[in-house]
């Protein structure tokens, strides 16, 4: 049976400069200046539609960095004037929530850690009641669709209709090539059961090691999904996050001219 989703197509969300939508970023929000730079040679790309950023990182353990927190936004927001490019954050609760809206953040996303707990993912809806903002919900940590499906009913139930899925593959006791499976069948049977939901493929979090991403990104493409969303930093080896699987702009660039999309059946 289909999901009753109420939906609106990406391409009425925002301006996508390039097919795929392609939605990069660093990991983290280091500096300003850090994010800046970033943001000014994804733009110079041309092939960018949003600049993404974490800004609340709470890692899987604490003494570590825990992301630069709100004062990020003010970055978020002069690169946008700066660069042009809509801006898209992870929300963890509603008052980070109210803080992206208030800073005027363009798309949402609900990170793999939020939408494994209703609580949270009912929480990040009730915040989001009367308000018209694109919204991706990514899987959840363990493979379990249920739980991707009824996060995603919940902020559509809360009137957000720019709804979309991210895939980043799931936490597994096996230890492959793979930082987090991509099981595909998983996203497939999501398209299946919500034809006109986007999905968009996150295969930096999928690999967690730059050289695979350009193999899965393509399958994504090959699977008719309909973006990429790819970890992207100035200087990766001295990134604060995810220095394995981050790239420059310069080889996200090339590896974007390397994708196929594929051909509409004639
Ligand atoms: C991220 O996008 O930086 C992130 C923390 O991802 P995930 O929620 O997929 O682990
Ligand atoms: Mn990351």
């Amino acid at each position: 049976m289909k999901l009753n989703l109420k939906l609106q197509p990406l391409n009425t969300w925002l301006e996508i400069k390039n097919e795929p939508l392609l939605i990069a970023g660093p990991c983290s929000a280091e500096t300003e200046d850090q994010l800046l730079a970033t943001a000014h040679l994804l733009a110079k790309t041309g092939k960018v539609s949003v600049l993404r950023a974490g800004i609340w990182k709470p890692r899987t353990r604490p003494g570590e960095f825990e992301g630069v927190g709100s004062i990020g936004l003010t970055w978020l927001k002069r690169a946008k004037e700066e660069t042009g490019l809509p801006t898209a954050v992870e929300v963890a609760t509603a008052k980070h929530v109210e803080e992206a809206l208030a800073a005027g953040v363009d798309i949402l996303w609900v990170g793999a850690r939020s939408t494994v707990n209703p609580f949270t993912v009912q929480e990040i809806a009730d915040a989001l009641k009367g308000v018209d903002i694109p919204v991706l919900v990514k899987n959840p940590v363990n493979p379990d669709i249920q739980l991707w499906i009824g996060a995603l009913e919940r902020i559509n139930n809360a009137g957000i209709t720019k709804l979309g899925a991210i895939h980043r593959g799931f936490s597994s006791y096996e230890k492959t090539a793979f930082r987090n499976e991509p099981m595909w069948e998983l996203a497939i049977q999501l398209k299946t059961l919500a034809p006109d939901l986007p999905i968009i493929n996150d295969p930096s979090h999928i690999c967690g090691n730059r050289e695979l991403i350009q193999y899965v990104a393509q399958k994504a493409l090959d699977l008719d999904m309909q973006g990429l969303m790819i970890e992207s930093h100035l200087d990766p080896s001295v990134a604060w996050t995810d220095a394995k699987q981050q790239v420059t702009p310069a080889a996200l660039s090339e590896l974007m001219d390397l994708l196929t999309l594929r051909k509409p059946e004639i």
